[in-house]
């Protein structure tokens, strides 16, 4: 017989559970998936801003590490930011973190089953599955990650992906395990960058993300032969956490006919440094709200209310990975270990008039900046 729900989730991602987790009426949830985080596909890097935004209790099982510095390397090693007094980011155990999300879910996750059609009858979504169960619904929540199946059936939208490579290595020697590493630069990753972020006292996430598809293999293990061995001493990778990601700004269209767009599915992705779980669970817990107050607009209004437009992301990529190294070498020159806030300083700006290609590039960063300034609080 058909069943009926007031919402259907599909996925159970962070996305799709922080949804879960808000909505108010007869909802169910569907994962193609056999275990809930499994497999992960992320360096699971998040701000502790981000979870407290969404009411997340912090819990020492699921937090790997607390970081109090993120350093931004530039080519010759100098970076942008400062160590804080207090945590500020975590590196999740992402897996557990989205189990501990699924127990706050009072409603039934049906996992094996992977959704195969979407389809309008009457005021109704029917939801295929694989299995053969027709399910009736008046919502939908496309939280079906970067590939997703709502997004191409409902939105006829297919987003653009970059593959992203993320391996947890395990290291002979100690490393600073409260710190994250990007290391930017064309010879590290050309328009895109690597990380490195701690799980324990010798073991991280490394990764790679970048925009040519068939290399991205090749600068990984330049990377981490080159860059990280030399301080780490020798490593061996462990599990496998890599994946693709929309890169191109959150999708034109999030909401039609009842359906919703979140997460990956809605390409609500950072396009600068891929981070995707902060907004993974803003937009989840915003469908949420917009179906619990019947009103569809609600959730566009309140992305349209975010302080930068897709527009200005796409922007801000383009910019920040057209600058060549030597003038992401002056800006490791002028931070050199100081916070990007230095820049509002007299001392900040005499040092960046000092540097000629700074200067020249001196506009376009500028608005960068702004746009970064702006979406900080909900990329990190
Ligand atoms: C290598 C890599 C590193 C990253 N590192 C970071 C990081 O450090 N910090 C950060 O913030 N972000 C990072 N990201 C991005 C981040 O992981 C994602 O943006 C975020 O997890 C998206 O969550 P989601 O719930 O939208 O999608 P997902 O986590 O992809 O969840 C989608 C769910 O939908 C299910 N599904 C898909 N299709 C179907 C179907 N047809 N039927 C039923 N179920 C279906 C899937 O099984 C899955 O469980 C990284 C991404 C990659 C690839």
């Amino acid at each position: 017989m058909a069943q009926a729900y007031q919402t259907i989730v599909i996925g159970a991602g962070s996305s799709g559970l922080n949804a879960a987790r808000f909505l108010k009426d007869k909802t169910l949830v569907l994962d193609k998936k056999s275990e809930i985080g499994i497999p992960i596909q992320c360096g699971e890097g998040i701000s502790i801003h981000a979870l407290n935004r969404e009411r997340i209790d912090l819990q020492t099982h699921w937090i790997a590490r607390y970081i109090t510095h993120i350093k931004r390397i530039m080519p010759n090693g100098k970076y942008i930011g400062e160590r804080q007094k207090d945590p500020y980011a975590v590196v999740l155990n992402k897996s557990d973190f989205e189990k501990y999300l699924a127990d706050l879910v009072k409603w039934e996750i049906r996992l094996n089953t992977r959704v195969v059609e979407l389809k309008r009858e009457g005021r109704l979504w029917v939801i295929q599955t694989q299995k053969g169960d027709r399910l009736y619904t008046k919502h939908v929540i496309g939280a079906d990650g970067p590939n997703s199946l709502v997004a191409r059936q409902v939105f006829k939208t297919k987003h653009h992906l970059i593959p992203a490579i993320n391996y947890s290595a395990n290291f002979e020697k100690p490393i600073p395990n409260d710190e994250l590493h990007m290391y930017f630069g064309n010879r590290i990753a050309p328009s895109g960058y690597g990380w490195f972020f701690p799980l324990s006292k010798k073991s991280a996430n490394v990764g790679m993300l970048i925009k040519h598809k068939g290399r991205v293999k090749d600068y990984f293990n330049h990377f981490i032969e080159t860059t990280l061995k030399p301080l780490f001493g020798n490593f061996q990778l462990a599990e496998n956490k890599s994946g693709v990601l929309p890169v191109d700004g959150f999708a034109e269209s999030i909401t039609k006919k009842q359906a919703f767009l979140v997460g990956d599915a809605g390409a609500f992705t950072d396009p600068i440094f891929g981070g995707g779980i902060n907004m993974a669970l803003l937009t989840g817990r915003l469908s949420a709200e917009s179906i619990n107050a019947d009103n569809p607009k609600y959730y566009q209004i309140k992305i349209n209310e975010l302080p930068f437009t897709r527009q200005d992301l796409r922007e801000s990529r383009k910019i920040f990975y057209g600058l060549d190294d030597i003038t992401l070498n002056e800006l490791g020159d002028i931070f050199n270990g100081r916070s990007t806030s230095f820049l509002n300083t007299k001392d900040g700006q005499k040092a960046f008039q000092s540097k000629p290609n700074l200067v020249k590039h001196q506009p376009a960063i500028a608005q960068f900046a702004k746009t970064w300034q702006s979406a900080k609080p909900y990329i990190w």
